[in-house]
């Protein structure tokens, strides 16, 4: 009855109300999936990644420029993954240098070939669907005395050769077109873009960070003399990518400081990460035969299952050239970022558009720039599949988003469906 005993009776049976109530909620939390469909954005380091660089963070730590037998393991082990990320594109290991990632190698591949151009004003190609790392760091070099053409996309993403040589002048230092695009997943057509940059002695540089690990990729058949890549788009570890620079290019330094990396990038080498990023690029590039086929098929099913049960959806990027795990659809009278937070709280991970670009109203430039209106632009979601995606996670996101986008569609004031859509739904 009194006030303390009353407190006492309650904390006792709580803490064993707490206990009861375990069973039921570990219950839910097993019943409630994680299907991870973001891989675009990031990937998990695969186990056998982990235990390639679990050595280099402890008992091999020595530093790679010093002169002992510790020292010499880590150098040997840095060599190796240079090695393999050599072979997987194609390319010599003298080739390849070691960064802090995507964003890195991209800034490093524009400034230092506009710094080493020599020439003032210096002219860039590149188009209007880059990542933001190509995007921003050429905008950087406007405000500093450079000029950048912007080419434009068709409905698909695609940037056409044609435009490419239609740009080029004779103070262009640069042509930089992605391999892969990021959000819509088009594929680019590297090779001939590359060839016009060829004829005109004009270096191209390619950002392949969606593509290394992929899909095949090779820099002498597809006329590349710069690349970007980087190890956590391929279940790699975060924080190390590689620039590709063809033998003869000329670019300018863009870290100074110890003569690691041949001089060209300074700073004591992340040897774990760099042990890691070469574990991984190996393991994928010998899986894209078979992960690629298989997670196509999957991507396929996600996009014909959602176009054909949610009306007033469209796909975004090209139905062929496009990356095998990437869906990205647009539903409209929906936000995206409504349709995400109903996709988590049912245990789904998936984006809208671009990790970059949400937490800002503004929609997605790529969206923008292959012609969506705002509206549309908006209501797009993107998932991106990986080889650990199963046949049931599609078919969860399936037999869910149709009634979230419904539900969604319901609360929206513009939504008003047409006698044939609301037919569809009767039957
Ligand atoms: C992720 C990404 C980058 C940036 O790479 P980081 O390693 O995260 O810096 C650059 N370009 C593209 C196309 C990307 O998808």
């Amino acid at each position: 009855m009194c006030g303390a005993e009353a407190g006492m009776g309650i904390a006792i049976p709580a803490s064993g109300q707490d206990m009861m109530d375990k069973p039921a909620r570990w219950e839910v939390m097993q019943e409630k999936r994680t299907i991870y469909m973001d891989n675009a954005a990031t990937t998990p380091v695969h186990p056998e990644v982990l235990e390639a660089m679990l050595p280099y963070f402890t008992e091999r730590y020595g530093n790679p420029s010093s002169v002992y037998s510790l020292a010499r393991e880590s150098r040997k082990a840095v060599e190796e993954a240079r090695e393999k990320v050599a072979k997987a594109i194609g390319a010599t290991p003298g080739e390849i240098f070691f960064t802090s990632g995507g964003t890195e190698s991209d800034n490093w591949a524009i400034k230092g070939c506009a710094w080493a151009s020599g020439k003032k004003g210096g002219h860039i190609i590149t188009s209007s669907i880059e990542h933001h790392a190509v995007l921003h760091t050429c905008q950087y070099l406007e405000k500093n005395g450079f000029s950048v053409t912007y080419l434009p996309v068709d409905e698909y993403g695609l940037v056409n050769p044609a435009d490419v040589e239609a740009a080029v002048t004779d103070r262009t230092v640069l042509i930089s077109v992605m391999y892969a695009n990021n959000e819509i997943g088009t594929m680019e057509p590297v090779r001939e873009i590359g060839a016009v940059a060829r004829d005109h002695g004009i270096p191209f540089h390619t950002d392949a960070v969606q593509a290394v690990g992929h899909v095949p990729v090779d820099v002498n058949q597809e006329n590349i003399d710069l690349l970007s890549l980087s190890g956590h788009k391929f279940n790699g570890p975060k924080g190390v990518g590689a620039l590709y620079i063809r033998k003869g290019t000329r670019i300018g330094t863009y870290e100074h400081g110890g003569g690691q990396e041949k001089r060209r990038r300074a700073g004591t080498e992340n040897v774990p990460a760099i042990v890691g990023l070469g574990k991984a690029v190996e393991s994928a590039t010998a899986e894209i035969p078979e992960v690629s086929a298989r997670v196509s098929r999957m991507r396929d099913r996600l996009i014909r299952g959602l176009l054909s049960t949610i009306p007033h959806s469209r796909l975004n990027g090209h139905p062929e050239k496009r990356l095998p795990g990437n869906a990205n659809v647009s539903f409209e009278f929906v936000e995206g970022e409504s349709m995400l937070l109903l996709l988590d709280s049912i245990g789904v991970s998936a984006s809208t558009g671009s990790a970059c670009t949400s937490g800002s109203l503004e929609p997605s430039h790529v969206l923008l720039a292959i012609g969506l209106p705002h509206e549309k632009a908006h209501g797009s979601l993107r998932f991106t599949l990986s080889g650990d995606t199963t046949g049931g996670d599609v078919d969860y996101v399936l037999l869910h988003l149709p009634g979230i986008v419904d539900r969604l569609r319901q609360m929206s004031p513009l939504y008003k469906p047409d006698e044939k859509e609301v037919k569809c739904n009767v039957q």
